[in-house]
């Protein structure tokens, strides 16, 4: 088999969309491989559920291809597609049972109700709501009606489930069980996935391949450690995470930032900035004797702390001036104090050039 063809479930090229006057989608070109978990994370408007409306048959492009399994399916009814879908807020039936409820897709494709019964009794069973069948969604939780969502989505075996902020609505500890759940799901039944969140967190716990939408466009798309560690614009960089950003200029195998602060790099890199991220950076008492070979060694001061729970929070100005936060593991009783004078170290890989090109 062509392992090309074999490996992408979705493609979709040049997809714009507008809604009058307003481009929801600019350029979009993405592709998407079997098995792969893609999670597409962006601010609330940057056109996320747009596109995947699109994916789905739901909304038609002005322009471009969709593409599944390698076969053109741009005009295709939202039946003819083979996807499954799991919204925000549900979207049950209130008056069909839990069980009826994931059997309404079968029954839609005319599969006769004994094999439909057995299926939909199986998808329940995949979700740990086996016991549940024959409730009806309002006597059901908010995490356990996702979970009959879900259920509902996967039982026709789609080529391709799509997830738009399913658990959004939910609070922290069950979203997080929540992301657990789906996750085992999708590697154990090998589920294409596209999942949308603006959540930063959920999208670095959960995917294969990040893709950061901000503005109608797809501005990065990598594994989670390449968007957090090289972002490839400030705009991704302040998404995905916390970061310290310093505007400068490279000087031979470093960087002077505009205060005058001088950074030494791994290695030579034209940029105008470079970020550093709160965890990469160490504060410490100064030692008695200076060692004159270490280097990014700054004076500074603390201006600002707070403990957030196994970590502890800086913000330290350095001596040159500039701010930055430092994120330190929690000691009891080992916190440095307001006003303190350290010492803030950062290694030379710990810099990271950022392109000043790619624009905010
Ligand atoms: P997201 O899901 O990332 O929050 P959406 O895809 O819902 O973003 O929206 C992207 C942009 O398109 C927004 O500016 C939104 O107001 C606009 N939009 C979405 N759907 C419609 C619609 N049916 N009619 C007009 N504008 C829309
Ligand atoms: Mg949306």
């Amino acid at each position: 088999m062509n392992s090309d063809k074999q490996a992408a479930v979705l493609n979709i090229e040049k997809v714009r969309k507008t809604y009058g006057t307003a481009e929801a989608l600019g350029s979009i070109d993405l592709c998407v491989a079997a098995g792969e978990f893609l999670t597409i994370l962006g601010p609330s408007g940057s056109g996320k559920t747009t596109l995947l409306r699109i994916i789905a048959g739901f909304e038609a492009p002005d322009s471009g291809r969709v593409s599944i399994r390698g076969m053109d399916m741009t005009w295709a009814t939202a039946a003819e597609r083979q996807i499954g879908m799991v919204f925000q807020n549900y979207a049950l039936f209130p008056h069909l049972t839990v069980l009826e409820n994931v059997m309404f897709p079968l029954e839609m494709r005319a599969i006769r109700r004994g094999p439909a019964t057995e299926r939909a009794r199986a998808a329940l069973e995949s979700v740990h709501l086996g016991a549940f069948a024959d409730r009806y969604p309002k006597q059901l939780s908010g995490g356990q009606q996702q979970r009959v969502a879900l259920a509902r989505a996967i039982v026709f075996e789609p080529s391709l489930l799509l997830l738009d902020e399913p658990f959004s609505a939910l609070d922290r500890r069950l979203r997080e069980s929540m992301q657990q759940e789906v996750k085992q799901l999708q590697v154990s039944l090998g589920l294409t996935t596209i999942f949308i969140t603006h959540d930063q967190d959920e999208a670095l716990v959960m995917s294969d391949r990040i893709a950061v939408m901000s503005g109608g466009a797809i501005r990065q798309i990598g594994t989670p450690s390449e968007i957090y560690y090289h972002p490839n614009s400030i705009s991704v960089a302040t998404f995905v995470g916390e970061s310290n950003i310093f505007d400068g200029t490279p000087v031979g195998c470093g960087f002077r930032a505009a205060s005058g602060a001088r950074f030494t790099l791994a290695a030579p890199a034209e940029c105008t900035r470079i970020l550093i991220r709160p965890e990469t950076v160490s504060l410490r008492r100064p030692p008695a004797a200076a060692d004159h070979h270490e280097k990014n060694v700054f004076s500074s001061t603390v201006i600002g702390r707070s403990f957030v729970g196994g970590f502890t929070d800086y913000r330290v100005r350095l001596a040159e001036g500039d701010e930055i936060s430092v994120r330190a593991v929690a000691r009891e009783g080992g916190a440095f104090e307001l006003g303190e004078t350290l010492q803030m170290i950062v290694a030379p890989e710990d810099c990271r050039p950022l392109s000043g090109k790619a624009g905010r």
